[in-house]
């Protein structure tokens, strides 16, 4: 696994770290905020390990005598906040959602036990030893927002604006976005993949798509997804365009009364954006939106349910020698 040990400047007084996570679940992008004496950390890696990489190279790209007292976390994912402790005494500031939410979510010590505690070869235990087995879960604590918000909530960073807003239910039910009206950015966290298919827990697609268009009104030029690279507005519409596209085909699925395994088989078999990595979670996206469909909604399926799910297509199309 190749963690990143510096970060790239996106913008003044905003610098990202972003490591190579195609095809990969864990490897999550971070953004260091930092002016004058003040620095705030947009969301956390997942491993002490990476905290460690980021939190060094952010003391190398924030002015001398900064430092960050300041956490924002997008969504309460481990992948954005199992770093939290590493700053210790940091407020934390994320949604009230997020904050309720974070109590539904794996621990690392979970994950730890679906690594090394299930059976290898049922399709769980398989699907977590080849995507988690490579993480080291030891010590890490988790560590909830100590101050959140609904809506929106402005602050600064030595002169720079912080403009953070809730744009769920999308990815989970309090999902935030930051906006730095001055430097023309938006951090999108998981709202938006770049290069892999996506991944939502909470829905519906609908909700995502309506985040993007809040993110989108904004008009800014460059954004930063939770996973991927950096890019442009032209990305998101073409992301928009897709969930549309598969909103209208899980949708059909339903429609036609089949299960959401068999409705996302079908959508996989047929080479739904094949290029993306990560195909097995249109089975994810699947569950959840026939959740939405189906009237029970409002409370997202535990996440191990929802990983058994893409666990067993992965496995089945292993068994079929087809590369995953
Ligand atoms: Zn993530």
């Amino acid at each position: 696994m190749r963690i990143p040990t510096e970060l790239t400047k996106i913008a003044d007084g905003l610098h990202a770290w972003l490591p190579d996570g195609a095809g990969r679940w864990g490897l999550a992008n971070c953004a260091l905020i930092s002016s004058e004496d003040e620095a705030l950390l947009v969301d956390t890696p997942y491993t002490n390990e990476m905290t460690v990489a980021l939190a060094e190279a952010a003391g190398r790209a924030m002015p001398a005598g900064a430092t960050i007292t300041r956490i924002v976390n997008t969504h309460p994912n481990g992948d954005h906040t199992f770093g939290n402790a590493y700053f210790t005494g940091a407020e934390i500031i994320s949604t009230d959602q997020n904050l309720e939410r974070l109590c539904s979510e794996p621990t690392p010590q979970q994950t730890a036990a679906l690594v090394h505690h299930t059976a290898p070869d049922e399709p769980l235990g398989w699907y977590a030893r080849e995507h988690f087995g490579g993480y080291d879960y030891t010590g890490l604590e988790v560590v909830p927002p100590t101050r959140t918000f609904s809506g929106e909530h402005i602050l600064k960073v030595g002169s720079t604006e912080v403009r953070l807003f809730e744009a769920g239910p999308a990815h989970t039910a309090g999902d935030l976005m930051v906006h730095l009206p001055d430097q023309g950015v938006v951090l999108a966290g998981d709202v938006l993949f770049v290069d892999d298919h996506p991944v939502h827990w909470q829905g519906p697609l609908a909700g995502v798509i309506s985040a993007c268009e809040k993110l989108l009104s904004l008009r800014p030029e460059v954004i930063v997804p939770g996973h991927g690279p950096v890019v442009g507005p032209d990305a998101v519409r073409s992301y928009m365009a897709y969930l549309r596209e598969l909103e209208g085909l899980v949708h059909d699925g339903y429609a036609r009364g089949l299960s959401a395994y068999e409705a996302a088989s079908e959508i996989l078999a047929a080479g739904f954006h094949a290029h993306l990595g990560i195909p097995e979670r249109i089975v994810i996206l699947a569950s959840v939106e026939y959740r939405h469909l189906g009237g029970d909604g409002t409370t997202a399926p535990p996440t191990v349910e929802l990983f058994g799910g893409a666990a067993r297509w992965a496995y089945e199309q292993s068994r079929l020698g087809v590369p995953g």
